[in-house]
């Protein structure tokens, strides 16, 4: 940090060395083992969003030499035939990873497709068998973006050991699982949400901050201790007059330009979480296949 700027965390391309390092470590499976580790993606429905994301992963998948296998189902499709999908790719052994793209169509109860992924092939983590092996300290697959998050923080900080976290958002996906992560590093988390007291009092302590809220520049600089390592994860579309008439753009949780002339480092949106998410979608499905077949873990790409 220089003085009154913030080290810009640049997700992006610690997106590209985590891919990079999976590529090479896949290349070396195939080579010594013949082994392929499979990534399969589920879509329901086309939910244009799902639909870019889907892509993305399935390119990603394929450029780091993984197998990638796309099943696209229509919007209709009952929960019994998304189902049997499911227990086919279990039972599939050329398939370590099982990612069913949320949200699911209405009529299709989330919770039951997702306990239904045998946990050792569940690579986005949601599984209550992952959720409490990694509560518990135990050997999981846990959700991909806290993951990211967590390996942006050890790679600013080393150890995280005796910091203060606090942790805004208490969502599935990313607040439990990244104050979990968190605590299991030796951090001291607080987790805060929408009927939390005093709430800037508590960010204003934090050694570190991750915010996962959903709110356009909530986090100003006043709830920053100067020198924090600040992680935002949020991902708002906003107007953009300044850009044209009907506009929009991305911004984050945090006022990225009034926190980070306080911060000492700071993630910026798009380009800092973002990329992380599918780099550790592919970590972790490498680590999968690796469990699977009973082969050392490539080292720093799982929790
Ligand atoms: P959820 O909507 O599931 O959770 C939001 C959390 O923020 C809730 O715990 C809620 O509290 C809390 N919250 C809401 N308002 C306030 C407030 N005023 N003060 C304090 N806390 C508040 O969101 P997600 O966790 O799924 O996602 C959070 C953000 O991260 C979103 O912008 C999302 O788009 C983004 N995201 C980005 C990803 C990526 O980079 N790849 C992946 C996943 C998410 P309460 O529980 O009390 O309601």
């Amino acid at each position: 940090m220089t003085d009154g700027v913030a080290d810009i965390i640049d997700g992006k391309a610690f997106a590209a060395s985590i891919r990079a390092r999976v590529g090479e470590h896949v290349a070396r499976l195939k080579a010594e083992h013949g082994l392929t580790p499979g990534l399969a993606v589920v879509l329901v429905g086309d939910n244009p969003a799902s639909e870019v994301y889907v892509r993305n992963k399935g390119k990603q998948t394929a450029e780091a030499g993984m197998a990638s296998f796309e099943h696209r189902l229509p919007a209709d499709t009952s929960q019994e035939t998304l189902l049997a999908l499911v227990a086919e790719l279990n039972a599939d052994p050329a398939v370590h990873g099982i990612l069913v793209q949320l949200p699911l169509p209405a009529h299709i109860e989330e919770g039951a497709v997702l306990g239904a992924i045998l946990p050792e092939k569940d690579v986005d983590g949601f599984h209550p068998v992952n959720v409490g092996r990694l509560a518990t300290g135990q050997t999981a697959l846990v959700p991909c973006t806290p993951l990211g998050c967590l390996m942006m923080l050890r790679d600013r900080h080393g150890a995280l050991s005796g910091l203060d976290a606090v942790v805004v958002g208490r969502s599935n996906i990313v607040g439990k699982p990244m104050a979990q992560l968190l605590l299991r590093d030796s951090a001291t988390v607080t987790v805060v949400h929408s009927r939390t007291r005093e709430i800037e009092a508590i960010c204003r302590r934090a050694d570190i901050l991750v915010a996962a809220v959903g709110r356009p520049q909530m986090i100003g600089a006043d709830w920053v201790k100067p020198g924090a390592t600040v992680i935002d994860v949020g991902i708002n579309r906003v107007d953009a007059p300044e850009k044209g008439p009907g506009k929009t753009r991305l911004v984050g949780d945090v006022d990225f330009a009034a926190v980070s002339r306080v911060a000492g480092a700071i993630t910026p949106v798009p380009g800092g979480v973002g990329p992380m998410t599918i780099a550790c979608l592919l970590a972790n499905t490498l680590t999968a296949a690796c469990r699977a077949e009973g082969l050392p873990e490539p080292e720093g790409l799982a929790a």
